[in-house]
């Protein structure tokens, strides 16, 4: 941050501070591209004698930088190591955006009051379970994904994707990009969550996710590694096909993708629906209502973020006919006392969680009739 502004007032101070230079000079020795002679690739003109951030942002105007821009410059200038910078950024933003927004639906869940649009009332997870679920997330974030993230770096810069340049890119370019990535995303979740629930892949696999029947914001991402990898190609896919095959893509446009990502799939968890809830604004986006129902159900809603797969597939009928049920059960106890209103709603998922928890059944017993034959 001293750097930085010591480079917006005067960049030859930069020069003279002989600690930052020394610091940032050890960079070299990490990130051998930057130490070739010459014109580099980005337009960036430097020799081995260079310190790094000369030869990182050669040419820049610091005083054009935005305040977002100066800190991402900062930051690598900082870290001293495009690698370590980037894994780090990319893993706190996980951890940060992932339980940031878990918090919010951990206190509602604390509170009485939001009970009236809890989508199963019946079922509050308790703080014992939302520990053990906190468990397993931290422990899977630490062991899959903070290897896949620091492995990332590598696999980003040989695709061509920005990483420490500036400046960052506008709205206007991020948008279509993001929209992109999201309709992309929910058709390879629709395919491989649709794999994901048929014989050994659902034993072994998935069936861990589907431990809670009535989900929670943390159990978003409470899921064997094998499928933290497998649906989350889904999520890393769209940006590295697009930088693939445009070359012209800046990971910042990821952390914005992977931002909206997780507050998409924490949601969908939460376990409410609120009036405000975005279904009701944009009816085609799936929300907590639609994946409530997958996990009550067992079958049916296998998109993330849209509706449209499920409805053209086919995969939402007895979602459809359960909708159905609750509106006419609506109309039928209009002038019935509460209580009874609410013993009628709870008859009605009680119904569709048996029949779940016999479809569920039905697949599991499929694979041992499997393995016994082969015996
Ligand atoms: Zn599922
Ligand atoms: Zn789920």
């Amino acid at each position: 941050m001293v750097l930085l502004r010591n480079l917006k007032r005067e960049p030859p101070a930069f020069h003279q501070d002989h600690q930052i230079h020394h610091h940032l000079s050890s960079l070299a020795t990490h990130y051998p591209c930057l130490q070739k002679t010459g014109e580099d690739t980005k337009g960036m003109s430097f020799n081995a004698t260079t310190s790094l951030p000369e030869a990182l942002y050669a040419g820049t105007d610091f005083t054009a930088l935005s305040w977002l821009e100066q800190q991402w410059v900062a930051w690598y200038a900082t870290i001293g190591n495009p690698v370590i910078a980037t894994g780090l950024m990319s893993f706190l933003l996980h951890e940060i955006v992932y339980f940031g927004r878990c918090l919010p639906w951990i206190i509602i869940d604390a509170l009485p009051y939001f009970r009236r649009w809890k989508l199963q009332p019946s079922k509050i997870p308790t703080a014992a379970e939302q520990w053990e679920c906190t468990k397993l997330v931290l422990f899977s974030h630490f062991t899959i994904e903070l290897p896949a993230i620091w492995l990332f770096h590598p696999l980003a810069e040989s695709i061509g994707m920005s990483t420490y340049q500036v400046p960052l890119p506008s709205i206007k370019t991020m948008a279509p990009q993001v929209a992109f990535f999201f309709v992309f995303e929910d058709l390879f979740h629709y395919i491989a969550h649709n794999a994901l629930h048929k014989g050994a892949l659902y034993k072994h696999i998935h069936k861990i996710h589907h431990k809670y029947s009535a989900p929670f914001g943390l159990a978003a991402e409470y899921a064997h590694p094998a499928e933290v990898m497998i649906l989350g190609m889904g999520t890393l896919l769209g940006p590295l096909l697009y930088c693939f095959f445009t070359r012209d893509f800046h990971i910042f446009t990821m952390y914005v993708w992977i931002t909206l990502r997780l507050f998409q799939a924490v949601d969908a968890h939460s376990g409410y629906d609120f009036p405000w809830s975005l279904q009701h604004i944009l009816p085609f986006w799936s929300g907590a209502e639609h994946h409530d129902f997958h996990h009550m159900a067992f079958t049916n809603n296998f998109s993330t973020s849209f509706r449209w797969w499920d409805r053209i597939c086919g995969t939402d009928t007895k979602y459809q006919e359960y909708r159905a049920r609750v509106q006419a059960a609506k109309k039928q106890m209009k002038y019935a006392s509460k209580e009874q209103q609410k013993a009628l709603e709870q008859k009605l998922i009680d119904e569709v969680e048996a029949d779940g928890i016999r479809e569920e059944a039905l697949v599991v017993e499929s694979v041992s009739k499997k393995t016994v034959k082969v015996q």
